[in-house]
């Protein structure tokens, strides 16, 4: 089976040798995790157990509510004091740098060995050892690759954790991202038994009424500009108000925004605590990852978002402004 192709065989070569030779790991993310993030934390977890490595995890706050379907995520710690080093390596996934775990810096030790594996091009190289994989659609692909590397066998735990990483950032296998190895490790992944359609259910089957409605609402606010290029939406708290609820994850409004024909740019604004936190998805005609670096954000050229501490209607204005700066003709 054809390997996904590798930026940094240096780099994962580095990595593998660090998990051979440590026995005890703390492994973190960034904050507010997404399928990729908590899906490789938990799927390296899994591997390096399977090798009698003795393995600690911590979120802020422990996994979030639509991930703890995946295997062993009631096991993440959700605060900083979960941690019980000493640690041979503290393994970081899928973060960009360190400074975005937030709140779970704290539960890395003073002068702790850092292993950094992640698919941001933008990462800012924080380890001691640092494998970063800049063309891979997913960091879910370069634990499978390092498993594969290292000859650690992959069970359905394991499976279904990688696979939840590579169809959440690849939204779906539908991305440009989408390399013919992340069909093929998908493949072997359900050959360990992982069921998409039982998956499926799990991440995208399980709206409840109210949140469709807000689906609805955010549908009526969407505005255009740059003659259709640019389509945004918001989710103020009034919205959360009137639902009874607060959405936490904007990926699904994002893309709904990206389906409009004609649409280059899209733009979901959401209210978090005293800020807005903008999501961008692009075509090749506007890199997203330029767009949020205005804010101090980032991410991947089609992918990315930024916090922004201002009220609704300036992020409103400075997005937009920024969309079509950073647009092309
Ligand atoms: P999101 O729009 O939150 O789904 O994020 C899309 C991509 O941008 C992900 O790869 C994130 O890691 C990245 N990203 C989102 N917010 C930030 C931020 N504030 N700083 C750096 N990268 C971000
Ligand atoms: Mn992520
Ligand atoms: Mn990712």
């Amino acid at each position: 089976m054809p390997a996904m192709p590798l930026a940094d065989p240096a780099g994962l070569r580095a990595a593998v040798d660090e998990l051979r030779r440590g026995r005890r790991f703390l492994i973190v993310t960034h904050a507010r995790p997404d399928g990729d993030a908590l899906g490789s934390e938990l799927g390296l977890a899994r591997l390096l157990e399977s090798q009698g490595k003795t393995v600690d995890m911590v979120v802020d706050g422990g996994a979030p509510p639509d991930l703890a379907f995946l295997p062993g995520a009631a096991r993440i710690g959700g605060t900083p004091a979960h941690a019980r080093p000493p640690y041979d390596a503290v393994l970081v996934v899928d973060a960009s740098g360190l400074d975005r775990t937030e709140g779970m810096q704290a539960a890395v030790p003073k002068g702790a060995r850092i292993v950094n594996i992640d698919h941001h091009a933008s990462n800012s190289r924080f380890g001691a050892v640092n494998w970063v994989e800049g063309e891979s659609a997913s960091t879910g692909e370069m634990i499978y690759a390092l498993a594969k590397e290292a000859g650690w066998p992959l069970d359905r735990d394991s499976a279904v954790c990688l696979y939840v990483a590579v169809v959440t950032d690849t939204g779906r296998f539908m991305f440009p991202s989408t390399r013919p190895s992340t069909h093929l490790l998908a493949a072997d992944l359900l050959a360990h038994g992982v069921e998409p359609g039982t998956i499926h259910r799990a991440i995208w089957g399980q709206k409840t009424l109210p949140e469709l409605r807000i689906h609805a609402e955010a549908i009526r606010a969407v505005k255009t500009a740059a003659g259709g290029k640019i389509a945004w939406t918001r989710l103020t708290p009034e919205m959360f108000e009137q639902a009874g609820i607060v959405i936490t994850e904007g990926q699904d409004f994002v893309a709904m925004v990206k389906s409009i024909k004609g649409v280059e740019v899209a733009m979901l604004l959401r209210a978090v605590e005293g800020a807005v936190k903008l999501s961008v998805r692009t075509e090749a005609t506007c890199d997203a990852v330029a767009l949020c670096a205005r804010f101090g954000g980032g991410g991947h050229k089609r992918a990315a978002g930024a916090t922004l501490k201002m009220t609704m209607e300036e992020a409103e204005k400075a997005a937009v402004e920024a969309a079509q700066a950073e647009l092309g003709p």
